[in-house]
């Protein structure tokens, strides 16, 4: 039996990777589920896996996860300390789904302890993608990219050789506003923002779809994930989402990942590797496709991308303020406080703020000050949303 653990099990990545389990309980053996506010669905999946141990990431529900769980047998804990505690339980796979810079340090405690690590948490590889690689390192752990863009282009380097990698492209749906023009977006409501055009996701990465930051996000990630100069990274709006990533090589060929957008391709592939299984995805008929359309991204409607690129050319812990700064200015647009288009603004009022003070950005790249980084970032993403209220 293998030995799995799913940190962020509630959400929309946890459910897929649980509903995967579950069709099979008896090759795991489920060491640890992470949650949040939603009690019920953990401990209910805690006691239908049979857990030993299920975390919510809020102390103050600490006694209803008891309550929820009481004679399941199932060990109850709450809080961020418990949350890297469970991840350092022993185990051979453990999926990274908490959704922003919190799946940080619990992820990096996984890969400490040796386990494989699925990730979707993009935003570790973004806020710390030197720490995150360098555990794995220490402890020979393994890294497999839960994206479906990332998933498809680790699928597509297979037998490869990396250094022939001419370059990679990543697809964009481009999103819930991708045909509104761009005068009406100022005024773009989150519920409009929350609406994907074909992907079930969490409601704060189809924001960011909307926005383009998942792809500025993912842009990052695939740097550090394939170690691929940023120069040689693409992005091209595909409105189908049946072409997740291409990888072009020296001599000319590129080799493209179709498949349907269903997370659970991505989470099967990295649960089952290096083996390929069946999954309960649905088939493409090409022929009901009938057309992919392909086009370049427009940098005025979405300038996260061209944030990103600056990201990249910055390095440092520019990374760890980028993704605190759009965290927060997603919340400020959640709430209301902001309007859709200010979030950029708002990004680059903090990494311009940042630049300005010596020796912020180059700080030495240690999970304290990733984390002291992303607080800060944070902060100031506040003062920039009050000045502009103001
Ligand atoms: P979600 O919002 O549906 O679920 C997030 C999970 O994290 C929940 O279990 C929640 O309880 C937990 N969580 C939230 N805040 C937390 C905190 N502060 N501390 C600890 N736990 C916390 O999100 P999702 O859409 O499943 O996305 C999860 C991750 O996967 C994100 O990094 C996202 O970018 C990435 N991802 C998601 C998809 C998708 O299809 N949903 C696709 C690719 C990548
Ligand atoms: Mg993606």
């Amino acid at each position: 039996m293998r030995r799995v653990s799913i940190l962020g099990a509630t959400g929309s990545i946890g459910q897929n990777t649980v509903d995967l389990i579950a069709r099979d309980p008896q090759a795991y053996d489920v060491v640890a589920l992470t949650g949040g506010a939603n009690i019920a669905r953990l401990a209910e999946d805690a006691r239908r896996l049979r857990a030993d141990l299920a975390v919510t990431a809020d102390p103050g529900r600490l006694q209803d996860l008891r309550d929820a769980l009481e004679g399941s047998g199932v060990e109850a804990a709450a809080g961020p300390a418990a949350l890297v505690e469970a991840a350092s339980r022993p185990a051979d796979w453990v999926m990274s789904a908490i959704v922003g810079a919190a799946g940080l340090a619990p992820g990096l405690a996984a890969l400490e302890q040796g386990a494989t690590l699925a990730l979707a948490n993009k935003e570790s590889l973004v806020c710390a993608g030197a720490l995150v690689r360098q555990a794995a390192a220490r402890t020979g752990a393994r890294i497999l990219p839960v994206d479906s863009e990332h998933s498809a282009v680790f699928q597509a380097l297979v037998g490869e050789d990396v250094a022939a990698i001419e370059r990679i492209v990543i697809t964009a749906s481009g999103g819930a506003f991708r045909d509104w023009p761009i005068a009406a977006l100022t005024s773009a409501t989150p519920e409009q923002a929350s609406s994907h055009p074909n992907w079930d996701m969490g409601q704060r990465i189809t924001i960011d779809s909307a926005s383009m930051f998942n792809k500025a996000l993912e842009l990052i990630e695939t740097h550090e994930l394939f170690g691929i100069d940023p120069g040689r990274v693409e992005v091209v709006v595909h409105p189908e989402s049946i072409v997740h990533a291409l990888v072009g090589f020296t001599d000319g060929a590129l080799m493209a990942h179709l498949g349907a957008p269903d997370m659970r391709h991505a989470i099967g592939y990295a649960l089952h590797w290096p083996d390929r299984r069946v999954l309960p995805v649905p088939r493409l008929d090409l022929t009901q496709v009938a057309q992919l359309n392909f086009r370049a991204p427009d940098d005025t409607r979405y300038p996260a991308l061209r944030l990103a690129r600056a990201v990249m050319a910055r390095g440092g812990l520019s990374g760890a303020v980028f993704n605190g700064a759009k965290e927060r200015a997603l919340d400020h647009f959640i709430a209301r406080r902001i309007g859709f288009l200010d979030m950029a603004g708002v990004v680059e009022t903090v990494l311009e703020r940042f630049e300005s003070k010596a020796g912020l950005i180059d700080a030495p790249m240690t999970l304290d000050n990733v984390t002291r980084t992303d607080h800060l970032a944070r902060d100031w993403a506040d003062a920039a949303v009050t000045r502009r209220a103001g």
